[in-house]
Formats: C-alpha cells, sequence, structure tokens
C-alpha cells in the first residue's frame, strides 16, 4: 500500500516537526516601494551598475523553479532549489536522521556525498554492496537493500541512477517496488543527477503517486552548469516545504537564477539535447573501442556520460594519461574498484587523444599487463 503524504511526514525528525526555520526579510509578504527591511546597501556596488546582485534574492527564485518543474514534469510546489543536489542531500540527512539513531544507507562503489553527509550528521551508515552482473554491471540488490532497510532503521534509501562511477541505471518498477516495500520506514531517494544520458525514465513522475520517492536533479551535468550550483529535489509538496526551512535564507543567487532561466530556453534546451544524443553515441564508440585494447579488462555498461574501466596495469594506465595530458578519476579506493579508472566522455577529439595514450602504452608494454594478470572479464 502506498503511504499517504502525511505519513511521510512522520519521517522526518520529530524535533524539527514544527520547526518554522529562519524567517528571512524575502519571506514576509508585504508590499511596498521603498524597501528598507534587510539592512542592504541604498547603492549599488561599482562592479554592479544593474544591480543584479544588491538586494538579496527570492529565496526560491520562482521563475527559475517553474522552469525547472516544466523540465522535469512536475509542479513547482514538488521542486526546491538549492546549490546543487549536493544540498539537496544534505538537507534531505539533516531533516530526517537524528544523530546516532536513523541510518542512511548506500550501495557502494557510489557516489561519496551520501557518506559524507550521513556522517557529519552522526548517521549510522548501512552499506549493500552492488553486485557485479557479468552482463549488467554493477546492479543494486534490491531484496537486500529492502530487508537491511528495515532490520537497520534506514530512513534514507539513496539510489544512484545512472549510478555514479557503475553507470547502471534502476528501472521505474524497480524503485517503485522498493518505495512501495518501504512506506512508511523511510524515504527512496533516487539520484538522477545523470539521468538525462540513460534509456530509463526519471522517476520524477513516481512523486504525486508515491509520497516517500525523493528524486534529485542538476543542470551540472547535461545542462552544463556545473559552475552555476543548480540542483533540486523533487518530492510531495509537505516534504519539500521542510527542506525549505531547512535551508540556508537564499541558496540561489540572482545571477545565477537568471542564468538557470536562460539555460532552460527552447533554444538552449535543444542544444542540450543535442550534446545529450553525442554523448551517448561518443560513449559507445569509446566502450567498444577501450574494450579492444589488450590492456583493458573491463569496460562496464553506461547509461551515463563516463565509463567504468578496469585495467590489467591501473597505475600504469592512470600515469600514461596523466602523461599526456589528461586526467581522469582514479576509483582504486573504492571498493571492489582496485583495478578500475573512471573516463568522462568528451568531444570525439578528446575521446580519441584518451584511445591514442592508452594505445601507446599497449604498444610499449606489449600488452605485458594483460599478460600478467590474466585474461580477465570483459
Ligand atoms: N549525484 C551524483 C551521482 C553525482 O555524481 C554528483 C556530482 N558528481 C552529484 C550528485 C552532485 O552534483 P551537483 O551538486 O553538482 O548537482
Amino acid at each position: 500500500m502506498n503511504a499517504s503524504p502525511e505519513d511521510v511526514l512522520a519521517l522526518v525528525r520529530e524535533d524539527l516537526r514544527d520547526f518554522a526555520g529562519y524567517s528571512s526579510a524575502r519571506s514576509a509578504c508585504l508590499e511596498g516601494d521603498l524597501w528598507l527591511n534587510a539592512n542592504e546597501s541604498a547603492w549599488a556596488n561599482e562592479a554592479d551598475p544593474a544591480e543584479a546582485c544588491r538586494r538579496y534574492p527570492d529565496p526560491q527564485p520562482q521563475p527559475l523553479r517553474e522552469a525547472l518543474a516544466a523540465l522535469y514534469g512536475v509542479a513547482p510546489a514538488q521542486v526546491l532549489v538549492g546549490r546543487g543536489s549536493d544540498e539537496a542531500i544534505d538537507l534531505l540527512v539533516r531533516a530526517t536522521c537524528r544523530p546516532g539513531v536513523d541510518a542512511v544507507l548506500v550501495t557502494p562503489p557510489v557516489f561519496g556525498m551520501y557518506a559524507v553527509c550521513a556522517r557529519l550528521q552522526g548517521a549510522p551508515l548501512v552499506e549493500v554492496p552492488l553486485r557485479d552482473d557479468p552482463v549488467e554491471g554493477l546492479v543494486p540488490d534490491l531484496g537486500a537493500i529492502a530487508d537491511a532497510a528495515v532490520e537497520q532503521r534506514a530512513r534514507l534509501v539513496f539510489l544512484c541512477s545512472p549510478s555514479n562511477p557503475g553507470g547502471a541505471a534502476v528501472s521505474l518498477e524497480d524503485v517503485a517496488a522498493l518505495a512501495r516495500r518501504l512506506a512508511g520506514r523511510a524515504l527512496v531517494v533516487v539520484d538522477e543527477a545523470y539521468g538525462e544520458f540513460s534509456e530509463v525514465p526519471s522517476a520524477a513522475g513516481l512523486v504525486g503517486m508515491l509520497p516517500n520517492l525523493v528524486v534529485l536533479r542538476t543542470l551540472s551535468k547535461a545542462h552544463a552548469l556545473a559552475g552555476a550550483r543548480i540542483g533540486v529535489a523533487i518530492a510531495t509538496p509537505g516534504l519539500i516545504a521542510v527542506l525549505r526551512r531547512c535551508q540556508a535564507p537564499y541558496p540561489v543567487p540572482g545571477p545565477v537564477a537568471a542564468l538557470g532561466v536562460r539555460a532552460l530556453s527552447a533554444q538552449a534546451r535543444a542544444a542540450t539535447a543535442d550534446h545529450v544524443t553525442q554523448v551517448r553515441q561518443e560513449r559507445e564508440r569509446l566502450r567498444a573501442a577501450l574494450q579492444a585494447l589488450p590492456g583493458v579488462r573491463r569496460v562496464y555498461p553506461s547509461q551515463a556520460n563516463f565509463l567504468l574501466v578496469r585495467f590489467a596495469d591501473a597505475e600504469a594506465s592512470f600515469q600514461a594519461l596523466l602523461g599526456a595530458g589528461i586526467v581522469v578519476r582514479d576509483q582504486r579506493a573504492a571498493p571492489a574498484l582496485d583495478d578500475a579508472l573512471r573516463i568522462t566522455i568528451g568531444t570525439p577529439a578528446q575521446n580519441a587523444r584518451v584511445l591514442e595514450a592508452l594505445a601507446v602504452l599497449d604498444a610499449r608494454t606489449g600488452g605485458e599487463g594483460q599478460a600478467r594478470s590474466g585474461t580477465g572479464a570483459r
């Protein structure tokens, strides 16, 4: 049975349920033409003649909120705008987990911020490792996740879909089944930072039916605005209101909000869609080319804008890339990835440089690394 939106508020920390948060000057609904209520300067800064920043911004800039809601096919009241999806992760942990009591469940190897925020909050961490399937790649064990969440009192279950760094996406049926199973017990948070690159549709459309489901989106990846720090939590309006009260007073600077709206114009969205198509094509091309290199043991299937690659000699490969001026993400400290690097998909020319640097290494070692470590899973 699905939980009601009211049941979901029972998952918010009891001590925060009637917490009003900070009442900013911008949140009071007052009318006037002379605003002397926020101790702002009466004069613009020399560097800001258009006064883009003289006043505090709207805490939830309405045009941006509406544009994001339209982008993700949800209502504005279901959207919280914040400083990247990183901030949404932090707010969710702080709003729902009592230190030392309510756990955060993660599926390693996975994006590290979930564990960082749990640690900062003093929330116990429950780890249910991804399964390494020979065909599908690194996929969550949904039965084990549900059991562990119930047994170990998880308040938050983070599913990264597509997963960073594994690359696999979780089907909507699996997301819905997990949310139903954990109704009244935990929030299921689907982090779709790489959703645009995936064939699996967004879970955002399920939020209206499944009040314990939260979806995270960002303009940092496909929309090419990592530096603007615009991220979104999509959830039932009551939960959005709770997160809003836990958030810093003015999270989205005015110029950033204006940039976000421009970045979601029809024209900009068409260009973004074109780049996403290119990334998907390049991803499959690069995957096949990498897999053919003798020093590569396995390239995982990916629904994202990166590839996770296991090497016969990951150190030599990392250094060879670095020697060619190419910086990739070293994954060797992550659980079960002690031979892996994560490579972001670039332009065709950039991807060609990656292949060239690795081919030069193979030519130098004569595939020696491969011979040393056997055939490996390809
Ligand atoms: N989720 C995942 C899975 C990520 O990989 C990242 C960034 N690397 C984020 C969230 C955070 O993105 P941002 O804060 O830029 O929205």
